[in-house]
């Protein structure tokens, strides 16, 4: 499943394609907006952006559209003059005098009035966006430290949207590990310096798979990893993928744990548990 960076990065390339330009055409033939093409059509795009794992593409008259891919939905942008090539199911076109961007399969879209974004039911819920320029290193650290947050374990808050928007699988085992934060403790475990480098971590690992297209580690620690024949999935991360391998930062083996099914991948020398049992 895509996580924030990439939801971010797929915002970036729609709003190339349609930030300043007017809806020429288009259709949305999926159900919920079937009917609302007269709000769509010869409106100016304001803004397409992300929030979380969502997509918010925003008009001039006052309408957003609103669109959750979950695991199947696809954006796409192609020249107008490219035939689309796809056995997935259209549910929303927009055509520019240039683009032709499209939505397939999703199932979660919805036109909501701009104004009233946050009162939308999943984006009513979302904790801060890790990605947005104002959520700062310090913001995350007192989210840590806050009553809703602090006796939470690592593993559950890392993919907690309600906590903080936009993390998912990979971005929780390479934020626990650069901070080194064991997967079962919870923040009021830990020292306020440990506390303090999480939130670090769950900026800045969060911005460098942005930026560096889903690659968690620097581009020296993926060269060295990928000089050594590793393939993408595992070269690109830093524990993620990396399970029954000698840790990049102390040779110890990286081991595996299940939470509610989904994977984490973690150090137990750089990531010692903190919790007192009992
Ligand atoms: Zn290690």
């Amino acid at each position: 499943m895509p996580e924030g960076p990439e939801i971010r990065r797929a915002a970036d390339k729609i709003g190339k394609a349609l930030i300043g330009k007017t809806i020429e055409d288009g259709q949305w033939p999926f159900p919920t907006i079937s009917d609302k093409a007269h709000l769509l059509l010869e409106q100016e795009v304001l803004d397409v952006t992300s929030k979380g794992k969502a997509m918010l593409i925003r008009l001039a008259n006052g309408w957003s559209m609103y669109s959750h891919n979950q695991l199947y939905g696809r954006w796409t942008v192609n020249l107008n003059t490219t035939e689309p090539k796809s056995n997935r199911s259209l549910r929303a076109e927009f055509i520019t005098d240039r683009h032709a961007v499209r939505l397939w399969s999703a199932t979660d879209i919805v036109l909501i009035r701009t104004e009233e974004e946050g009162a939308h039911p999943f984006l009513a819920k979302l904790g801060p966006d890790v990605l947005d320029d104002d959520v700062t290193h310090d913001l995350l650290t007192k989210r840590l430290e806050s009553s809703t947050c602090k006796r939470k374990k690592a593993a559950t808050l890392m993919l907690d949207q309600g906590a903080f928007a936009g993390l998912g699988n990979y971005l929780r085992s390479e934020i626990l590990h650069s901070a080194g934060v064991h997967p079962d403790d919870r923040p009021c475990d830990l020292s306020s310096p440990t506390v303090s480098a999480w939130g670090r971590a769950i900026k800045d690992i969060t911005v460098r798979a942005y930026q560096q297209g889903g690659v968690t580690v620097p581009k020296s620690v993926a060269d060295a990893s990928k000089a050594r024949g590793e393939p993408r999935r595992r070269w690109r991360h830093a524990v993620f993928c990396r399970d029954e391998r000698p840790c990049l930062t102390c040779g110890d083996l990286v081991l595996r744990k299940r939470y509610a099914g989904r994977r984490l991948d973690f150090c137990p020398s750089c990531q010692p548990a903190q919790r007192i049992s009992g």
